[in-house]
């Protein structure tokens, strides 16, 4: 006999993808308990660029471009939802942007094509004075300040009565005839119908079977004036992201460490390196802060969305990797319809988590 739809839910962790998940179940209807380790949203989901589009997405599995697709369409609502009822303008912008990388553009046209999105060949100076460069505009692509999106999402959430217990740490699952019915945590078990883990890079401490593992990337904020930068560059695998008021992000290192947040000499750099060669040397006494998140990586790439092919009551919406924040909000309607049964707009099988256990 089939089960009837859970009716309250605990999502454990509450960055981007938690908070997601808990506003898509709420507006079904659903009774929603968040339950974070530290403050919402302040790990990965807070450390990182918010560029909405994959770097590159032609270079991608096709499963990441299509959670990142169906988000594009949602994110304009949820922007103007968020700053509405909220105050807190998360900053979506349509900067565009354009890519430096010297591979061949042909392939970047072909895709843009197919996908019906704009591609154009691009010449000229990146800022007022700069050299001539030559590129790809993909004037579709735009980005999200990340510590904004994240405030708003709390604060909307607590508003709409979605219960939100912060430091507080899930240690395991509580066990119902064999499903997943509820947490423990240090002040004692909390139950629910069902249970969500969103809880990024350290979702394996909590559920061994999932191959997800902590990606540390560093990050520099320049405080350039306002008109420095007007779109998001990429080359070589990092990038530069222009803020609303005139800061610039510079990203990313990708580096296999454990949990260790601490930021490097050599990374900064690195990544100034970069800065100054794209946007001449005035930026290399502007560095305002250097911080480093932890993307919560699998081997594949793909997140894992669904329930656990071994402990029903068990769902996922994490690994992430370096696409969170724009899979997200495809990703928390994709869980959702598949914990009330419902049938899905984009295929679920590339995100089951009956991967891991192939190749493990
Ligand atoms: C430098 C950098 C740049 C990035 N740039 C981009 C980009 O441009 N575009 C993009 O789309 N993505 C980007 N990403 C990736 C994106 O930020 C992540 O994929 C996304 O934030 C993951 O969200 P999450 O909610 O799964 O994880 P997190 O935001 O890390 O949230 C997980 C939460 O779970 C909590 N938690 C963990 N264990 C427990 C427990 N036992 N009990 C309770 N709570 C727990 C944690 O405290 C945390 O708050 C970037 C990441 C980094 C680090």
């Amino acid at each position: 006999m089939a089960l009837s739809p859970p009716q309250h839910v605990i999502i454990v962790g509450a960055g981007a993808l938690g908070m997601l998940t808990a506003l898509e179940l709420h507006r079904r209807g659903l009774r929603v308990s968040l339950v974070e380790k530290g403050r919402a949203g302040r790990e990965s989901s807070w450390a990182g660029g918010g560029i909405l589009s994959p770097i590159l997405p032609w270079n991608y599995p096709e499963p990441i471009w299509r959670l990142s697709r169906r988000s594009l369409d949602l994110y304009q609502a949820l922007g103007i939802e968020l700053a509405g009822r909220t105050g807190v303008d998360p900053e979506l912008s349509a900067s565009g942007a354009i890519s430096l990388d010297p591979q061949p553009r042909a392939q970047a046209f072909a895709w843009c094509e197919r996908e019906r999105l704009e591609a154009r060949p691009w010449r000229g100076p990146l800022y007022i004075g700069g050299p001539e460069q030559s590129g790809v505009a993909l004037p579709w692509i735009g980005h999200v300040r990340n510590p904004r999106l994240c405030r708003a999402l709390r604060s909307h959430l607590l508003q709409l009565g979605v219960e939100l217990l912060e430091h507080c740490a899930v240690t395991g699952w509580y066990m119902k005839a064999g499903r997943v019915v509820g947490v423990r945590t240090a002040d004692g078990e909390r139950r629910a119908d069902a249970v969500v883990l969103a809880a990024g890079a350290w979702s394996a401490q909590l559920e061994a079977s999932l191959p997800v593992a902590p990606v540390r990337g560093q990050m520099l904020l320049l405080a350039c004036e306002p008109g420095r930068l007007a779109s998001i560059v990429f080359r070589d695998g990092r990038y530069l992201i222009p803020r609303r008021d005139g800061r610039i992000l510079v990203g990313s290192t990708v580096e296999h460490g454990g949990f260790d947040t601490a930021v490097s000499a050599q990374a900064r750099e690195e990544l100034l390196g970069f800065a100054v060669e794209v946007l001449g040397r005035e930026v290399a006494g502007k560095v305002e802060h250097h911080w480093a998140g932890l993307r919560p990586g699998t081997r594949d790439e793909l997140p894992y969305i669904g329930e656990h092919p071994d402990l029903p009551g068990l769902f996922l919406n994490t690994g992430h990797y370096r696409n969170g924040l724009i899979m997200g909000p495809a990703s928390a309607e994709l869980l959702a319809d598949l914990m009330l049964g419902r049938p899905t707009r984009i295929d679920a099988a590339p995100y089951r988590a009956e991967r891991a256990r192939r190749r493990a």
